[in-house]
């Protein structure tokens, strides 16, 4: 089997997420709900009972590099939050970890999704309010993309992905090594009118980027 550099499998998963981004939006995103003008913008992202986003080793690492640019102060609030969302909502590695739900980490109030540009799982991507069920994207195109993560992930670890909750993945990465005592960093959504008609895994398309802010 031939084997992936991390850097060239990021760089083909960034085009593989790219490419399947622009599938959502011109095919089905113009029925979606606005983001920009919603209401209850973030419920997607913050809803504990809600989201259960998984994300391969790959696509971790990916997240934590979009991190490593991150200024020192936005990076430390970020690791803190992801701590905190492990331990208030007992996220494991093991057993049942798709029953498990949380608020995302990644979430910034004012900004939107904190890995919007390169880390964005393919979930998120897919995901968006739609009014009537028929203008969902189906379901077969979003696990077609997860079939060709995995492939990727195989190329550059040489073993099968494995699909974990987004903050454990990320911190298996390797960036987070701290206390969990900072506890007050938790995130929630205000309003539970979440929209409803949303497929299994939340998203958030803003286009901000946070070092812009
Ligand atoms: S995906 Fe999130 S921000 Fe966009 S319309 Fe739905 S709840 Fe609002
Ligand atoms: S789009 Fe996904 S990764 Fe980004 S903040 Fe929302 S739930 Fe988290």
């Amino acid at each position: 089997m031939k084997i992936l550099s991390e850097t060239i499998a990021l760089e083909k998963l960034h085009e593989l997420k790219t490419a399947f981004a622009e599938t959502i939006t011109t095919g089905y995103g113009h029925r979606a709900k606005n983001c920009l003008t919603c209401e209850t913008q973030g419920a997607c992202c913050l809803d504990a009972h809600f989201v259960n986003v998984h994300i391969t080793r790959l696509e971790a690492a990916a997240i934590e590099s979009v991190m490593t640019g991150w200024t020192e102060e936005r990076r430390h609030v970020v690791q803190k939050r992801i701590e905190h969302a492990i331990a208030v909502y007992e996220l494991d590695a093991d057993g049942e970890t798709f029953s498990k739900t949380y608020a995302c980490p990644l979430f910034e109030k004012g900004i939107g999704c904190l890995v919007h540009k390169r880390g964005k799982p393919l979930a998120c991507i897919a995901h968006g309010c739609y009014e009537n069920k028929e203008d969902l994207p189906p379901e077969d195109l979003l696990i077609e993309q997860e079939g060709l993560v995995e492939k990727l992930n195989e190329l550059t670890y040489q073993k099968p992905a494995t699909w974990l909750p987004l903050p454990i993945a990320v911190r298996l990465s390797g960036l987070l090594h701290f206390s969990t005592e900072d506890g007050d960093r938790d995130q929630h959504s205000e309003k539970n009118d979440v929209i409803p008609d949303r497929k299994i895994a939340p998203g958030y398309r803003l286009n901000k980027d946070p070092e812009e802010q």
